[in-house]
């Protein structure tokens, strides 16, 4: 039986880095996107390509039904094995005192309740053997001051979640972990107003460079894998030393 994982924004930045990277590994994957329909074809055309079977689903995760419906298509693919909870929003950079209620409603509705929703249905549908991975953010214990620092408590939030739900799951033999990333290359800087964030940051990050995507997602698909099969409730920062 193959690996068959559910990976939320599936069709841009980290998550298309990762579905294509668990494709290669060997999994079927069924993953969530809310507008790409472009980006989300061509993630799934590399799926096929690597000789898995792939479905991309336009769902927005902090819909219940949408969630439920995600996992439903997932189901088709076999049993369920593996979770990435990676859809994940920023709001424009600036002062907190500038703050927009409805992009705090907005991060935290994706960041955490979003996770927790489709958390909730991996733990229905997985058996012994299942893991989740968390995609949380070096901004949980940098705080991210003058840029969103309600992000970054969303952040710190996935890292509570991880660990709680680490220990809930652990007599099940469910394994839940996070990885962390520093500022790496993708799209999200563009909606936080700051597309050249990540060249921007080089000088500030110990190692000298932006991460890529495909960086992160080999900690996911390390934490997913039998190499970690010892290894629960822990937040891997993959962040250049940030
Ligand atoms: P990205 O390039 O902006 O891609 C976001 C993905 O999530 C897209 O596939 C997008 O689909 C999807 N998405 C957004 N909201 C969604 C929703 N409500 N329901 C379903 N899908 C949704 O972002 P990224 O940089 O890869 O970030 C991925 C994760 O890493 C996030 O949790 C982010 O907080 C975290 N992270 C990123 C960085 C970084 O520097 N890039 C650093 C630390 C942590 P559409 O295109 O269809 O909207």
């Amino acid at each position: 039986m193959n690996p068959v994982t559910v990976i939320t924004g599936g069709s841009r930045g980290i998550g298309a880095a990762t579905a294509r990277r668990l494709a290669l590994a060997g999994h079927d994957i069924a993953f969530a996107y809310r507008r790409d329909h472009d980006a989300a074809a061509a993630v799934l055309a590399d799926i096929e390509a690597a000789g898995r079977r792939g479905v991309a689903v336009p769902a927005d995760t902090t819909d219940a039904d949408a969630v439920t419906a995600l996992f439903d298509a997932a189901a088709a693919l076999g049993e369920l094995t593996g979770l990435v909870n990676n859809a994940g929003v920023t709001s424009p950079i600036g002062p907190f005192v500038d703050l927009d209620p409805a992009d705090l409603r907005r991060v935290v509705d994706v960041n955490l309740i979003g996770y927790v929703l489709c958390a909730q249905q991996a733990a229905r549908r997985m058996g012994p053997g299942g893991a989740v991975v968390n995609v949380s953010s070096a901004a949980a214990t940098l705080g991210s001051p003058n840029e969103y620092i309600h992000y970054a408590a969303v952040k710190a939030a996935t890292d509570t979640f991880t660990v709680g739900l680490a220990k809930e799951l652990a007599p099940r033999r469910i394994r839940v972990n996070a990885v962390a990333p520093g500022i790496i290359r993708t799209d999200i800087h563009t909606i936080s107003g700051v597309p050249d964030r990540a060249d921007r940051a080089a000088g500030r990050i110990p190692l000298g460079r932006a991460g890529e995507p495909d960086e992160v997602a080999a900690a996911i698909a390390w934490l997913l894998g039998p190499d970690a099969s010892y290894t629960t409730g822990t937040v891997i920062r993959v962040s250049g030393g940030l």
